[in-house]
């Protein structure tokens, strides 16, 4: 594979700083970036054109660019971005709230929206359910290319640079094998001059490599976590995410309990429900016990079905007595409202439908 080129977006502000002289030009810049969502070069009207000719020849503005975009009729766009090596990745711009409005037709309460990145093409885990897998991995974006999929998006639905938005690592790929790139990605958006995005907005989801959840938690960088449980035994969870071999569910419980998390919020256990897998009662009365010593709040997820899977989408009664259960039994419990059904929700569903129409 041809090198890639870096990008403008790789950089923290103090490293453009160093990298771009003299340093009022470094801000002027970084301004054009996260607060104008410059996207070339030219778009920067007050930089000479000498130094933008210099920094041209090495770095790119923007990495990516949108190849497709599905609207749903709920608020949610999903985007397919193509790399500069003519990979693709999705993005998704979820509406969360609708504006409020009083009874002049004045704006209360603005729309809030949440960003759902992706962290790699591909990804290597091969969990059984998820189209994702199904590619096979290719490579780990740049921090660049995750820091550009909130800027694109943000410019894309004119999303002002301090509105506040928060940020799922939950579209395709494992962020946790990512870790450095993803570290660096959640610390541009933090950086206070530019998106100003707090690690309490940023929820890193994984499939529990346990060692990593570790690490992340020693970086210290106040974000959330998701984990991604999807069963409650290691013979199932082994069939569904293959590396729960060698990261079972005692281990992820441990490395969970280890994680320094902000006292007044809980984790979250995404468990996705597939039809006579993991929708019975028996499993729900386990994870209740699983989950017993921590301040946990579980996400039900119904299984997307998609061409050539032989999971089912589960009944919405066995979906709504597993929440039941759990609920009278203490455990904070949400089913994900399935945004964006007809858009090809599902994490990889963008992607593969585009790719078999190429
Ligand atoms: N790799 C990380 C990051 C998110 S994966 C993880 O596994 O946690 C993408 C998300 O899509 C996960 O929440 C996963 O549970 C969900 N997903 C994947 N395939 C799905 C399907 N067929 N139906 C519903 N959700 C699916
Ligand atoms: Fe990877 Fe997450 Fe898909 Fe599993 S669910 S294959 S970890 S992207």
């Amino acid at each position: 594979m041809s090198e890639l080129k870096q990008s403008l977006l790789d950089f923290t502000q103090k490293e453009l700083e160093a990298l771009i002289k003299p340093s009022f030009r470094a801000k002027q810049i970084y301004g054009w970036l996260y607060h104008q969502y410059a996207e070339t070069y030219d778009d920067m009207k007050n930089i000479p054109k000498a130094l933008k000719e210099e920094l041209a020849k090495k770095y790119l503005v923007n990495p990516m660019k949108i190849v497709k975009k599905e609207l749903s009729s709920d608020g949610t766009i999903k985007y397919l971005f193509e790399l500069q090596d003519g990979k693709t990745v999705e993005a998704v711009w979820l509406k969360m709230k609708d504006t409020q409005l009083d009874d002049n037709g004045e704006v209360i309460q603005e729309a809030k929206y949440t960003i759902c990145v992706s962290t790699q093409v591909g990804c290597k885990v091969g969990c059984s359910f998820c189209l994702t897998a199904k590619g096979g991995f290719t490579r780990d974006l740049t921090a660049g290319e995750i820091v550009a999929q909130v800027v694109n998006l943000k410019r894309d639905n004119d999303h002002k640079h301090n509105r506040k938005i928060n940020i799922v690592y939950m579209g395709m790929g494992e962020p946790l094998d990512n870790l450095s790139n993803l570290a660096k990605a959640i610390e541009i958006f933090k950086e206070e001059e530019g998106l100003c995005i707090s690690g309490k907005r940023q929820t890193v989801s994984t499939s529990g490599l346990s060692n990593k959840i570790d690490k992340l938690g020693e970086m210290d960088l106040g974000v959330h976590i998701a984990i991604s449980l999807h069963a409650v035994d290691d013979e199932l969870r082994t069939e569904l995410i293959p590396m729960n071999k060698a990261h079972n569910i005692a281990s992820i419980i441990e490395a969970v309990k280890r994680f320094p998390i902000d006292t007044r919020k809980r984790v979250m256990f995404e468990y996705l429900v597939i039809k006579n897998k993991n929708d019975d009662i028996g499993s729900a009365k386990k994870l209740v016990k699983l989950l017993t010593d921590i301040k946990a709040k579980v996400n039900l997820i119904y299984f997307n079905p998609y061409p050539g899977t032989s999971y089912e989408r589960p009944s919405k009664s066995d979906m709504i007595a597993f929440q039941d259960y759990l609920v009278h039994h203490g455990l904070l419990c949400t089913i994900r409202d399935s945004k964006g059904i007809d858009i090809s929700a599902a994490c990889g569903q963008l992607k593969e439908k585009t790719e078999g129409e190429r």
